[in-house]
């Protein structure tokens, strides 16, 4: 048994595909286009080009043009807009209860954001830390360094902790520093660095 529970959080605990993630999606492309002068055409080619690079726009715009991560993570995550959009969940906030263990998030998005839609959720109180985006110095999942970074803060080996996420590159980051694995999908796909696949959170007991 895992001692340590590590959750991703949009996709994972909550939908965020639906509505949240076009928004915030849209909030980036209109801060690029605002920021550099340049139409919204040539802002969405522009985040394509640095998604492709570094995995992110935020790291693009801060080592091409000097912006500030926590104006730009602000402007672009609404925090009390976007948690109008959370919908609470009995059978999350079960699971969540009943799973043993210390239960920590591990999300790429900020901080603000994070703390707004777990409360949104309800779901706050069961969760020991959140690592944002910020927790690791602005490098995302799936990236080594940013798992690395994590594990050392828990100060906990990687064996003693489950991953639970739906994105698959960052599961397999975290098969290969040697953590145990729960792919959250509703697709009949299981790579062999998932040790674990189950369609909605309440399966974890
Ligand atoms: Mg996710």
């Amino acid at each position: 048994m895992s001692k340590i529970w590590i959750f991703d959080l949009d996709d994972t605990l909550h939908d965020a595909s639906s509505k949240i993630f076009p928004d915030i999606n849209k909030s980036m492309t209109d801060y690029v286009s605002n920021k550099l002068h340049i139409s919204h055409d040539d802002a969405h080619a522009l985040r394509d080009q640095y998604w492709r690079v570094y995995g992110a726009t935020l790291k693009g715009m801060i080592d091409n043009h000097g912006v500030d991560p926590k104006e730009f993570l602000l402007k672009t995550h609404n925090a009390d807009e976007l948690s109008k959009f959370v919908k609470q969940s009995h059978a999350l906030k079960n699971t969540l209860k009943k799973l043993k263990g210390k239960k920590i998030i591990f999300t790429n998005a900020p901080l603000h954001y994070a703390i707004a839609i777990t409360k949104s959720l309800k779901i706050q109180k069961y969760f020991s830390t959140i690592y944002s985006i910020e927790s690791t110095n602005f490098n995302p999942k799936p990236s080594l360094h940013a798992f690395r970074k994590i594990l050392r803060r828990l100060g906990k080996k990687p064996y003693k902790c489950a991953m639970v996420e739906d994105d698959l590159t960052n599961l397999k980051t975290a098969c290969k520093i040697g953590m145990r694995t729960i792919l959250v999908s509703k697709l009949n796909k299981k790579p062999i660095f998932v040790h674990k696949r189950i369609s909605k959170i309440t399966q974890l007991i």
